[in-house]
């Protein structure tokens, strides 16, 4: 059976940066690119990640944009709703705020922040129940893959959340497999290795939902222009989740630009 046509992703990821005034600068100039050569959203969906505090200034200079353009949560709070809780903003205050897309299990959140399996199973019920999209961010460490467990703990981590989704709550998943050694370092799985995990993934999500053979899974780890377009390439990368090089509005639009073309 063909593999259905699956619109790419490409979301940029800006970790704790930058200055407001260089987010605000680095909008404008992808805003511009946009315009000069738009990319149509039915060749790529492109969501931003900025810091908390910037989420709604950021979306309301996203408003005039060619193209929709997502605002992206990076985290939200494994606590449900409003309450005496310092610190946190729930599902349902992003979704008030018109955020409709999360970041839940970046493997940031997992090793720095201590985010085990039942804290990323609430964070992903309460975002999905408050009618959020949630990218849920899956990958080994360097000493798993070493040790041959890279794909058992990926699918592991797929496994991990499937009893807290409703079947009708796949379609609002996006999965990002990010192999922990490739982040920020400069590494990136070969597109031959990062193909493989895929659709290992590809066919896990089969096996929990009938909608796993349609949904998205990204790629992230240095990602770069320049090998954007051999991920783009590869049957069962359907995106990018981007970190450093989305900090740059030249570079984040090439590897939307590559998707784009690609698919
Ligand atoms: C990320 O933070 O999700 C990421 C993939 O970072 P980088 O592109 O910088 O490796």
């Amino acid at each position: 059976m063909s593999t259905p046509t699956i619109t790419p992703w490409v979301v940029g990821n800006w970790k704790m940066n930058p200055m407001h005034a260089d987010a605000l600068q680095l909008i404008e100039e992808f805003k511009r690119l946009l315009q000069q050569d738009n990319i149509l959203p039915e060749q790529c969906h492109i969501g931003m990640a900025p810091i908390a505090i910037a989420l709604t200034s950021i979306q309301a200079q996203l408003k005039d944009a060619v193209r929709t353009i997502y605002t992206v949560a990076q985290d939200v709070s494994r606590v449900a709703g409003t309450g005496a809780y310092t610190g946190e903003v729930s599902a349902e205050l992003l979704k008030d705020s018109q955020i409709d897309f999360v970041l839940v299990g970046h493997s940031e959140r997992r090793e720095l922040f201590g985010d085990g399996v039942e804290t990323l199973q609430s964070k992903l019920y309460n975002a999905l129940n408050a009618g959020l999209n949630v990218i849920y961010c899956v990958g080994e460490s360097l000493e798993q893959r070493e040790q041959g467990l890279a794909e058992q703990v990926v699918l592991q981590q797929i496994c991990d959340i499937a009893s807290v989704v409703k079947p009708e709550q796949w379609q609002n998943i996006v999965v990002a497999y990010e192999p922990i050694w490739a982040i920020g370092t400069g590494k990136t799985a070969s597109p031959a290795d990062a193909q493989t995990m895929h659709a290992k993934i590809r066919e896990g999500l089969k096996q929990i939902t009938p909608v796993g053979a349609q949904m998205a899974i990204l790629y992230g780890g240095s990602v770069k222009p320049e090998n954007a377009a051999e991920l783009a390439a590869c049957p069962d990368i359907n995106g990018a989740l981007v970190g450093g090089a989305s900090l740059n509005a030249q570079s984040f639009y090439q590897i939307a630009k590559a998707f784009a073309q690609n698919k």
